[in-house]
């Protein structure tokens, strides 16, 4: 059944130098425990969609439906890894994956034990005290993964979230996602300029082109799971 239902969704930026249509007209279903990748030049409307589908940002035109419910603002269901991985600087590493945990009300030894599962799986216990600052941009980058994966939404919206990794840590996280994908029937949605990775990752690839952004092709990917 239908997760999220995109409809005639249009985004126009008032930029500096005139409008800027960063969508027109697009339409998409994607349903519950579908894995779903969007690649695409730069420019052509990605992290638009998402910040959309994520409630971070107000369409123009159109709608976004989640579990039915039209979108307004980031709710429980839904789960973001940010390009740029926006840490707090003056929280520790444990202390951030903690937050989204907080928020949810989790007390404090749920909070504890959830952050240190999901640091274990990204492969950074040991760095748990540790400050952002101290740590590299893909190190970072995998707090920032154990924050969102922590929540256990059941949309996972992910904008490039292996795209400052090393390769082996880019194939070991992909693995795991999909294996969180299978196991807890979650539904993924996927950027990455990254063609490979979308067709190691998706069922279903969506191929936008710019100016103004359109979803242009979507494929299937019938290649069977490991
Ligand atoms: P990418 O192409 O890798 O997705 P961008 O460099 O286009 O990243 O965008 C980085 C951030 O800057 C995004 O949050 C985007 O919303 C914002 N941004 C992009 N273009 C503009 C612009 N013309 N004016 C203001 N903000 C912009
Ligand atoms: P992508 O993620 O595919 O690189 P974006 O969604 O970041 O594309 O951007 C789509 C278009 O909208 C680009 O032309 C970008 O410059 C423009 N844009 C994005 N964010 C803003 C913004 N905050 N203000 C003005 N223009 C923006």
């Amino acid at each position: 059944q239908p997760k999220i239902e995109i409809t005639n969704l249009t985004k126009v930026y008032q930029g500096r130098n005139g409008d800027v249509v960063a969508l027109q007209n697009t339409n998409l279903t994607i349903y519950q425990n579908e894995f779903v990748c969007v690649v695409g030049p730069s420019g052509c409307g990605k992290t638009t969609l998402l910040n959309i589908i994520a409630g971070l940002e107000d369409a123009t035109a159109g709608s976004v439906t989640v579990d039915g419910q039209e979108v307004w603002g980031p709710g429980k269901e839904r789960g973001v890894v940010f390009q740029q991985y926006a840490l707090f600087p003056w929280k520790t590493v444990i202390k951030n994956v903690e937050f989204g945990l907080k928020l949810r009300g989790l007390n404090k030894k749920e909070r504890r034990e959830k952050a240190e599962k999901y640091l274990e799986l990204v492969g950074l216990k040991d760095f748990a005290n540790s400050y952002p600052k101290e740590l590299s941009g893909g190190m970072k980058q995998r707090v920032a993964i154990a924050r969102a994966y922590a929540v256990n939404p059941e949309v996972l919206l992910m904008d490039e979230p292996f795209g400052a990794l090393d390769a082996q840590s880019r194939s070991q996280l992909q693995e795991e996602l999909l294996h969180t994908w299978e196991k807890e029937k979650k539904t993924c949605f996927f950027i990455t300029h990254d063609v490979e990775e979308a067709v190691i990752l998706a069922q279903k690839v969506i191929i936008m082109s710019a100016r103004p952004g359109r979803i242009k092709e979507i494929i299937e990917v019938n290649i069977p799971y490991p």
